[in-house]
């Protein structure tokens, strides 16, 4: 049974105090659940306060976004190797990330491959827009994306990364696809990674499903059999609804694995 995982993207919201305020007051809750991966992705200027608040728990902590090189002259970008010191999961290839910031496929790659050489785990998204969900692109999309973004990487490497199927109609937007769409799809994405990588690391990866979740609807995908977690923006910023989010990842995980 692949380890369940719940990340909380944070996006741009909070400032240092407000950031530190947040994760104190989830920290308790989080880290009475053990079994999954638990991951908070704050923003780049309240990372090292919030894993300072983490210390001592189980709660993992990661960044949004990073480029690719270890250093330079790429004024405002932050390196794999800085964030290496601060945080052991990093967030690639978002759809805010491609849509408002001109991310490329091959971006994404470079990026993820850079992750992990670095060490760090990177929870790559992939996703198709509302026009390519109309024009029946979705699998095309999301072969595309899954295909690029793990060029290059050994099975087993590509085995550690983290997938996050996140339909873009669907974030912030309050519309999901139904749970068993969003089961069939990830299952399709599998069997992309094992015509790329093989059967282990298809089998091992950890495919996720983002898009308005919350505690009132992630039963139901949380339970389907090919979605082994979840990739939370909105619902990630009440300690409340992420407490509860994670309780409901740990009972869908240990549901499937017989405990
Ligand atoms: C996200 O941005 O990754 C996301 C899933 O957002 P939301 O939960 O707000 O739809």
């Amino acid at each position: 049974m692949r380890k369940h995982v719940i990340a909380g993207n944070w996006k741009m919201n909070k400032n240092l105090a407000q950031a530190v305020a947040l994760a104190d007051g989830m920290k308790e809750g989080l880290n009475a659940l053990p079994d999954i991966d638990i991951i908070i992705c704050p923003p780049l200027t309240a990372l090292a306060a919030v894993r300072n608040a983490m210390q001592g728990t189980t709660i993992a902590v990661g960044a949004q976004n990073m480029h690719w090189e270890t250093e330079g002259a790429y004024t405002g970008e932050v390196s794999p190797q800085m964030l290496t010191s601060m945080c052991s999961h990093v967030i690639v290839g978002h759809s805010e990330r491609r849509g408002h910031f001109g991310e490329t496929d091959e971006m994404v790659n470079r990026k993820l491959v850079a992750a992990v050489l670095h060490g760090l785990t990177p929870i790559v998204c992939i996703g198709e827009t509302d026009a390519e969900n109309r024009a029946g692109q979705t699998l095309e999309v999301l072969d595309r994306q899954t295909t690029r973004a793990l060029a290059g990487l050994s099975a087993q490497q590509a085995a550690t990364a983290i997938l996050a199927y996140e339909p873009v109609w669907a974030i912030g937007t309050g519309r999901t696809p139904a749970p068993e769409e969003a089961n069939a799809t990830i299952g399709l994405v599998r069997k992309v990674v094992r015509r790329e990588h093989g059967a282990s690391a298809a089998e091992a990866i950890r495919i996720l499903y983002g898009g308005s979740i919350n505690p009132n609807v992630w039963p139901e995908f949380s339970v389907q059999p090919e979605v082994d977690g979840g990739l939370v923006g909105g619902a990630s910023l009440s300690a409340a609804d992420f407490v509860a989010l994670a309780a409901q990842t740990r009972a869908a995980f240990l549901a499937k694995s017989g405990q």
